[in-house]
């Protein structure tokens, strides 16, 4: 039974021309990265409204230093699995077409592949919140100031109350407009409004849904499996390997 499924799933991303997946915290929990909304996430930690804010930037930026560099930190370590792989693969196969990331942690890139959409931007790329000047992840770790203006540095990541990048939103919109097939894996679908990306297939492609826990839109899925991200893109691999 369980079998059929990745078979099926094989078959739908072998079959559909255009292939897009949108991904989300849970395809890196995995490799060590927790999420933010299951037992054990980030949420329970931390107050992300008082944190993931530019408004901690200015109020409280001692507190939004030691979070965010406690997070640089926990991903020295942390490399793309074999599901990471798996999704590079695809698109060096070119069975794969784009990714669509809200993850901040770049193991999409690291795993090989090329035409990523970083919608809720990358950790890694440290700024100045007032000149907008580029710095690098030593000098936001050591705590300095911008060098240009003095202003304070933060990470690339899109913070709570702040719009998404705009040419990279409008880039995934069109690759999900493009899509025969989207694969959304280990997302709650709570955050908007990448959650309104699953909309865009309405009546138009096939859905696929990697997710361990119900999402609020599992109905609108033409498949989905309540598994681990890695395991379960290692099935469907290999089923298309066959
Ligand atoms: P979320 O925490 O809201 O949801 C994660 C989902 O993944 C949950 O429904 C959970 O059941 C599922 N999941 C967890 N582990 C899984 C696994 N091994 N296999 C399959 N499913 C698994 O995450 P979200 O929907 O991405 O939204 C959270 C926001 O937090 C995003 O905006 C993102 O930018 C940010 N975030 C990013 C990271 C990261 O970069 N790795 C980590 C935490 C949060």
């Amino acid at each position: 039974m369980q079998q059929e499924k990745y078979r099926r799933a094989a078959a739908m991303i072998k079959e559909a021309e255009y292939v897009v997946v949108l991904t989300g915290a849970g395809i890196s929990t995995e490799s060590g990265i927790p999420d933010f909304r299951s037992k054990g996430g980030l949420w329970q930690e931390y107050d992300p409204m008082t944190l993931a804010t530019t408004r901690a930037i200015y109020e409280n930026y001692s507190l939004f230093h030691q979070f965010y560099s406690e997070r640089l930190k926990a991903l020295w370590d942390c490399k793309p699995h074999r599901g990471h792989d798996v999704l590079a693969a695809w698109e060096r196969e070119g069975l794969l077409q784009a990714v669509i990331t809200q993850n901040i942690d770049a193991l999409h890139e690291k795993a090989g592949n090329k035409n990523i959409y970083e919608i809720h931007g990358n950790i890694m790329g440290i700024y100045c919140q007032q000149c907008k000047g580029e710095s690098s992840v030593n000098a936001f770790l050591q705590k300095t100031s911008c060098q240009a203006c003095g202003g304070p540095l933060r990470p690339g990541v899109v913070l709570f109350g702040e719009a998404l990048p705009q040419k990279i939103w409008e880039g995934a919109m069109q690759e999900v407009e493009r899509a025969h097939l989207l694969l959304v894996i280990g997302t709650s679908l709570q955050v908007s409004p990448v959650n309104q990306l699953p909309l865009l297939m309405a009546g138009r492609g096939r859905m696929i849904l990697i997710n361990q826990e119900p999402t609020p839109l599992d109905d609108s899925f033409h498949l989905i499996f309540k598994e681990k991200a890695g395991e379960t893109l290692w099935r469907i691999q290999e089923r298309i390997q066959e």
